[in-house]
């Protein structure tokens, strides 16, 4: 048998012909529709809430504020006593604090000492500011007119108690809880955290703070994943490494579906001879999409394993990245509970020019400066210090496209991800 080369291609990530590459589109649909929330529902002191995923729709407990009080520390009064011109108002005995209400009805024709937050005295419907006023103590100066309302807080203006507060699948920030909290929740219902297992896989891979043989390399990957779930509010099941070993992957991926709700695996995801990954999911007939047309990334494996939803991530630690925040972190988040979540995109200038070739998308490690997007001096996806040199990727679309300096392209910061 003769053997004849393949055509010289110039681009070692050219697609092969003959292979449908899936479009990121389609992937991306295709786990939309598919996977839906997973994890269990538990009630949990609001203090222990933050990045946590409602499981409920949640209404306002009473109104915010409670009742109508004093936006200023001043003087209450009736607006219908205020005329226009200097005016003069003689003061009631005693005041209305926060917490330490007035108590009785303000006479007619008279002011009183209201200070900020103060329940606003029956009677009271206008507050004036101090500094607006001179007073001897008895009395107080001022021009009017007044506008009625002026420095006071409606009962319920901010909130209306039984108002909807936040949907289920809403995550809550610091923001979310001041809401819960002042509207009088003390606990909320939760979906339990999603638990995610990590493992790496190669022969190759050293543990980092070991001596490594120099033909090893550290496994970056495990770190650099486990982090991530924490930043998506993931509960992260470290499974350390796995040999390129067929029966080793299998037994390990079998405790990891027993251990957590979702697999994310690296390396072994592509058609070479130690690439277990991809071969046990096409052998178990649970490989549901693996050429998809996005770089990097190519091959990443989604596949079932025992009923458990695996990410086969590619073993170069941008690729791993990459996939992780574009196909897996949206998926995880419809599993948690919290439905399909986008990323935050902008639109910005370019501050590089590059020609991308049609077929697939493209995601560059970038970064803005002076209202820019620059890129890495390398697209190698095995530069990892490109990560951290980066604050966000720059999204090019499937179709081919020449960017040159300020052609609008899309930049996605890494809190756009939830990073
Ligand atoms: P693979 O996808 O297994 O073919 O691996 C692709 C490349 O990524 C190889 O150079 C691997 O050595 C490297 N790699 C795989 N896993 C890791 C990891 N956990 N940390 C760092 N590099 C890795
Ligand atoms: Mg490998």
């Amino acid at each position: 048998m003769t053997l004849t080369p393949p055509p010289l291609r110039d681009d070692c990530f050219a697609l092969p012909a003959g292979t449908h590459w899936t479009p990121v589109d389609e992937a991306l649909a295709l786990l939309r529709d598919r996977l839906g929330p997973v994890t269990g529902v538990e009630t949990v002191p609001l203090g222990e809430a933050l990045d946590r995923v409602l499981a409920e729709d949640v209404l306002a407990l009473r109104s915010n504020p409670p009742v109508a009080n004093s936006a200023v520390d001043g003087y209450g009064l009736c607006h219908a006593d205020v005329g226009e011109g200097p005016q003069k108002i003689p003061l009631v005995q005693g005041r209305a604090a926060a917490g330490a209400p007035y108590g009785g009805v303000l006479a007619s024709g008279y002011g009183v000492r209201v200070l900020t937050g103060a329940a606003l005295p029956e009677g009271v419907d206008t507050v004036i500011l101090q500094e607006d006023v001179t007073t001897n103590g008895a009395e107080i100066a001022f021009h009017g007119p007044l506008k009625k309302g002026a420095n006071t807080r409606r009962a319920g203006e901010d909130v209306t108690k039984g108002d909807r507060l936040f949907a289920a699948g809403h995550v809550l920030g610091p923001a979310e809880l001041a809401l819960l909290a002042a509207t009088g929740r003390g606990e909320v219902k939760l979906r339990n955290r999603l638990r995610v297992a990590v493992l790496s896989t190669g022969d190759e891979l050293a543990e980092p703070g070991t001596e490594a043989r120099a033909d090893q390399v550290y496994d970056a990957n495990r770190p650099m994943l486990v982090a991530m779930l924490r930043r998506f509010g993931f509960c992260p099941v470290d499974l350390g490494r796995a040999p390129d070993d067929r029966a080793a992957l299998r037994d390990l991926l079998d405790t990891a579906a027993g251990r957590a709700d979702v697999i994310l695996t690296s390396g072994g995801a592509s058609a070479g001879d130690e690439d277990h990954m991809s071969a046990l999911l096409q052998e178990a007939g649970a490989m549901s999409l693996w050429r998809i047309a996005v770089k990097p990334g190519r091959p990443l494996a989604l596949g079932m394993w025992r009923g458990v939803p695996v990410f086969g991530l590619p073993g170069n630690p941008v690729a791993a990245m990459v996939c992780t925040l574009i196909f897996a972190r949206p998926a995880m988040a419809q599993l948690a509970g919290q439905g399909w979540q986008e990323p935050a995109r902008l639109m910005v200038p370019a501050g590089f020019a590059k020609s991308k070739k049609a077929g697939r998308r493209e995601y560059l490690r970038a970064r803005l400066r002076d209202g820019r997007a620059e890129v890495f001096a390398s697209e190698g996806s095995g530069r990892i210090s490109g990560l951290s040199w980066a604050e966000g990727l720059v999204e090019l679309p499937d179709e081919a496209m020449e960017v040159e300096v300020d052609t609008p392209v899309t930049f996605i910061p890494y809190a756009g991800f939830g990073l």
